[in-house]
């Protein structure tokens, strides 16, 4: 059996989930505004070798626009990331989801879609992909008329896949110790928005998005 770290995470201003996703939003608030802090050249590399601490875990679109650690600001150590094209939501990405969880103590999951998202246009274009880009395609949720509320519904179909089809992360969420949450990364103002802080394993979040698109682009921090 896989046990936590007996060893409490560093940052004491990122002890619950709620905590780790402000962590984030004033991070890319110093992203936009360009007074960045992260100091990943100057770290304590030998601490760092021995363990790792991260307070969230991101799952990112491959795209190259879109680096958690410079988005929100954060340095080397502080974000357990996965990234795959449509921030599609696989197996395997739940696995190591999984392992931030139960093992590293993520306090938040956070699946950060993105504005022009290829994945979600091959998505739209329905046409035959070559190759493995099919099966990619086939996680992808296309719904919305516009870029952004497109991206939005994507990221909270995915965190809600992480939520429902994740016992262990189901379980820690509803014991309060973990969020799922989703958000759309605006690649030209540079700015992080949360979509829903809180997805449920029952897709709530998504119904929430259904009812009106104006919960598309509320930030509700
Ligand atoms: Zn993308």
């Amino acid at each position: 059996m896989i046990t936590p770290p007996a060893m409490s995470h560093p940052n004491s201003d990122t002890d619950t989930p709620n905590d780790a996703l402000d962590e984030l939003l004033r991070g890319n608030a110093r992203f936009v505004e360009g007074r960045t802090e992260a100091e990943s050249t100057l770290i304590d590399r030998d601490a760092m070798a021995a363990d790792q601490t991260p307070h969230a875990a991101i799952l990112r679109c491959a795209d190259s626009r879109v680096a958690p650690e410079i988005v929100f600001d954060q340095s080397l150590g502080s974000l357990f990331v996965c990234g795959i094209a449509g921030n599609a939501a696989t197996d395997e990405v739940i696995g190591s989801l999984d392992y931030a969880v139960q093992v590293l103590g993520c306090k938040a999951i956070v699946v950060m879609g993105h504005t022009s998202c290829g994945a979600i246009a091959a998505a739209m274009a329905d046409e035959s992909a070559q190759g493995h880009i099919a099966t990619l395609l086939d996680h992808i949720v296309i719904d919305g008329d516009d870029d952004a509320t497109r991206a939005a519904h994507n990221a909270v179909h995915q965190a809600s896949e992480i939520a429902r089809r994740s016992s262990p992360i189901a379980a820690a969420v509803s014991r309060g110790e973990l969020c799922v949450a989703a958000g759309v990364f605006d690649i030209a103002s540079g700015r992080f928005a949360f979509t829903s802080r809180s997805v449920q394993p029952d897709g709530g979040g998504y119904d929430a998005l259904r009812a009106g698109s104006s919960a598309v682009r509320a930030d509700d921090s």
